[in-house]
């Protein structure tokens, strides 16, 4: 591609929401476009083409995997949320709307109801399973802080797989090979990240893992133990318990719990007093919706005793009408690991993907059911797994940036290689960059002549912004017979005589 006939918006100017590196450098650097500056994108050339090899990725290692791509409508029918009963639960940030025949849709926020529909109707018996379906697909979420550029958008890219088995077993093995399948889609991407045990709502279990791709940035905060790879969402995090006696010091918190229909509940929460209450482990206690503060004196209707409590406080002393024990504490940093006694400390990360062990949470209500060996029929055991496609951009960027611009990493540059001529009037420079363009094409490497009018600096800067893992400049020097190539990670320039350019290129690529 001639950067003479590309579309690269390239600026100087920061847009005024914009605090994050990706943000702030996919902006700038001409890869996307806001659209009325609430959580919408364009994505131009530039990031079209960085979309399509992060996808290309996925969809390489999924389908290895034996995973099959479909693509279902993106506008769903209300109907299908209704039957999963998520049409009331799922709350603001699905949107909703009716056609001019006054019939119910919603865009999809996620896509477990349309693929559940799909398979009742095509899948009937065990021969048929097990069966992973995925699409790479919009999402719309009416988030109600957009933000962060790609990181946190209303409309974004999500690659959303679902499987189906007959067994817990098989959805586990399965599980398994999706957690192995994610490591290779997100090392081929050259990100450093960690694959930790999340929040699995109110199903509970380990059956949740989040790829955090990590960086100071991230609005997740993770345990992780110095010791060993436990790994955990602070949501999710579990530690070594302290040992209580009867001289431990105890709180109470009350919280109003909400659930569906506007119903609400008064909750006390009995923990050590020096221990945080971890409010999604305290939601997920009593199945809430939400959980939000309320006055201390409120009478409470149920009381929650965090489980290191258990052999010190028997619940009938307490004067609740319900109640349980369950884990609520929050972990800190210093804690002793659960598995190995090491310590554990906190660390930023970003929601890359996602893996879950759902059941038959949906194949039930959606009747989604397949007839087993003997002629019965049984509920499809289900998992789920997404990535968040197009926050990948801003994560590769957020791990890859220096002061200057973006730092793609090879498999998701949107070029192989940026060849800048300083000053195309000057044959011998356009001659060796013609040369030299043509012949990589030749080869299959994806090039980008800068073959502009503009002065070097201009050119220069455009290259450490867009963030081509490599570069050729042909400058002055050539009259000396020399040019420069130039690694961006770091900017290492080394000076290679112009007639050994061509078989270097040739070696590298
Ligand atoms: P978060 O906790 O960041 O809101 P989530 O847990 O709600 O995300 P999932 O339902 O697990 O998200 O969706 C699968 C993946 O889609 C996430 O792991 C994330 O990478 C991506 N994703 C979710 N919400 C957004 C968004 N608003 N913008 C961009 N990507 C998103
Ligand atoms: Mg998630």
């Amino acid at each position: 591609m001639r950067f003479s006939r590309l579309l690269v918006p390239t600026t100087k100017e920061t847009p005024n929401d914009a605090t994050l590196a990706s943000h702030i450098y996919l902006i700038r650097g001409g890869f996307i476009q806001s659209v009325g500056g609430s959580g919408l994108y364009n994505f131009l050339p530039l990031g079209k083409k960085v979309l399509d090899k992060v996808r290309a990725v996925v969809k390489e290692e999924l389908d290895k995997a034996g995973c099959q791509e479909v693509s279902l409508s993106f506008v769903t029918p209300s109907s299908l949320w209704e039957e999963s009963g998520r049409y009331e639960k799922y709350g603001k940030e699905l949107l909703r709307f009716k056609d001019r025949k006054n019939n119910e849709f919603v865009l999809g926020p996620t896509h477990e109801e349309m693929m559940v529909n799909l398979v009742r109707q095509t899948v009937k018996s065990y021969k048929q399973l097990p069966l992973n379906l995925y699409q790479i697909n919009l999402k719309f979420r009416d988030e109600i802080r957009p933000r962060f550029g790609l990181m946190r958008g209303r409309e974004f890219l999500m690659k959303d797989g679902y499987s189906f088995h007959t067994s817990s077993e098989d959805m586990k093995r399965e599980f398994d090979l999706m957690e192995k399948t994610y490591k290779k889609i997100f090392t081929r991407l050259g990100l450093e990240f960690r694959v930790v045990e999340a929040d699995s709502g109110a199903i509970g279990g380990s059956g949740s893992k989040e790829f955090m791709v990590l960086a100071d940035s991230g609005e997740d905060t993770i345990v992780v133990c110095e010791g060993c790879d436990y790994g955990a969402n602070i949501e999710a995090a579990v530690a070594k318990p302290k040992s209580c006696d009867t001289d431990t010091e105890i709180k109470v918190v009350t919280m109003k719990a909400l659930y569906d229909e506007g119903k609400t509940k008064y909750i006390g929460y009995m923990l050590p007093a020096d221990i945080e209450l971890q409010d999604v482990k305290a939601c997920n206690a009593v199945g809430a919706n939400d959980l939000v503060e309320c006055e201390e004196q409120e009478t409470v209707s149920m009381m929650v005793i965090d489980e290191t409590l258990k052999s010190l406080q028997s619940g009938n002393e307490l004067g609740a009408q319900e109640v349980y024990y369950a884990d609520i504490s929050s972990v800190s940093e210093g804690d002793s690991c659960a598995v190995c006694g090491g310590i554990l400390r906190y660390t930023k990360g970003i929601e890359a993907g996602h893996i879950f062990q759902l059941g038959t949470q949906y194949s039930e209500p959606l009747g989604c059911t397949f007839l087993d060996e003997n002629g019965k029929a049984q509920p499809m055991v289900m998992g789920t797994y997404g990535i968040g496609v197009s926050r990948l951009l801003a994560a590769i960027i957020e791990q890859n940036h220096d002061d200057k611009g973006c730092i793609w990493t090879k498999e998701s540059a949107p070029f192989d290689l940026h060849i800048i001529i300083s000053n195309i009037k000057d044959e011998a420079q356009l001659a060796l960059g013609e040369t030299l363009y043509e012949a990589m094409q030749k080869k299959g490497v994806d090039v980008l002549l800068d073959d502009r009018k503009d002065r070097f600096g201009a050119k220069m800067k455009d290259y450490e912004l867009v963030g081509v893992p490599h570069a050729v400049v042909i400058g002055k020097k050539l009259s000396d017979g020399l040019v420069e190539f130039i690694t961006r990670d770091g900017l290492i320039k080394e000076e290679i005589s112009s007639d050994e350019i061509l078989t270097l290129l040739t070696e590298r690529f």
